[in-house]
């Protein structure tokens, strides 16, 4: 049985559209996917609504989010949030205030782009990301292979748009801790994201992930491609030391080559702790 609990949307910044996403989980014979697009609902909305209550697909879907944090000390972090109520009001008015301040984020960012000489332009980004609620660093990406100034999505993370780059610019997102504390009481279940996924930026340390679990987290993603074998042993063994969750997932943005769907997995006696824990919203099968 695959289980995969992390995978994104052409809604945020997947390149795959929600029915393609399930096609192709479909053909890699995946029997669980999580759509935890970045702070927004709408990947997974869109095929929930085209779904009836009677419908026996073999994919079952888990409705879940991204939530883009941010701690006091500007460092970037994401928690995963599964089976939390839709309409929970402060979960809902957070990501929305987030997406809205992405845009004026990504404008400052192409600023300083600009003023180093690069020639790119919000309407660029845009034409790149129309099927998009949340628009990311990624779309940025696209626009720079598009202009020829890079080859690919990770060839301009690497020179541009790291999160230590001089381009780097933060928006709107709350804390960890709030975004914990928002999924406990819709419902949901907490994950802590490529936790230990230093390639990318600045991360915590295991003691300070100890204490998030302490505050109330209720999981961490161990088995991610960004995780050395080092870092999962660690972040495994402080799970069993806590007694919480070890996921694995594939975060599938659709980059073909690097990413696979089900790459990681999720175990499942681990999958049905958290669906008996999430009491936010229904799985459904598509
Ligand atoms: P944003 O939410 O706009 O800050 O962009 C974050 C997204 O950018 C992540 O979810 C990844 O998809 C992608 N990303 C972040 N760091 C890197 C990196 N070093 N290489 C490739 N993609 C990255
Ligand atoms: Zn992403
Ligand atoms: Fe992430
Ligand atoms: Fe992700």
């Amino acid at each position: 049985m695959k289980i995969d609990l992390h995978s994104h949307t052409n809604v945020s910044d997947g390149i795959n559209s929600p029915a393609e996403l399930v096609r192709l989980a479909k053909t890699e014979e995946i029997s669980v996917l999580a759509i935890s697009d970045h702070d927004t609902l709408e990947g997974w909305q869109i095929l929930n609504a085209s779904t009836t209550s009677s419908s026996t697909g073999k994919l079952t879907i888990v409705p879940a989010a991204e939530i883009s944090c941010r701690t006091t000390t500007g460092m970037s972090v994401h928690i995963l949030g599964y089976l939390f109520d839709p309409f929970d009001v402060q979960l809902t008015q957070t990501m929305s205030l987030t997406r809205d301040d992405r845009i004026p984020r990504i404008k400052k960012i192409i600023g300083l782009l600009n003023e180093a000489g690069i020639d790119i332009s919000f309407a660029d980004v845009a034409r790149l990301s129309e099927s998009a609620q949340t628009v990311g660093r990624p779309h940025l990406a696209d626009a720079l292979v598009a202009r020829g100034v890079v080859s690919s999505r990770d060839q301009a993370f690497t020179e541009y748009l790291h999160n230590d780059s001089p381009f780097y610019v933060g928006h709107f997102a709350p804390t960890p801790e709030e975004a914990i504390t928002a999924i406990k009481s819709a419902g949901g279940v907490s994950i802590l994201a490529h936790g230990l996924a230093g390639s990318r930026g600045a991360i915590y340390t295991i003691d300070e992930i100890g204490e998030l679990l302490a505050h109330g987290l209720d999981g961490l993603e161990v088995d991610h491609r960004d995780h050395d074998d080092a870092a999962r042993n660690e972040l495994r063994e402080l799970a069993r030391a806590f007694d919480v969750y070890a996921t694995g997932s594939s975060d599938y943005h659709g980059v073909v080559g690097v990413q696979r769907l089900g790459m990681e997995l999720t175990a499942p006696n681990v999958w049905e702790g958290i669906l008996a824990q999430g009491t936010g919203c229904e799985v459904f099968t598509v």
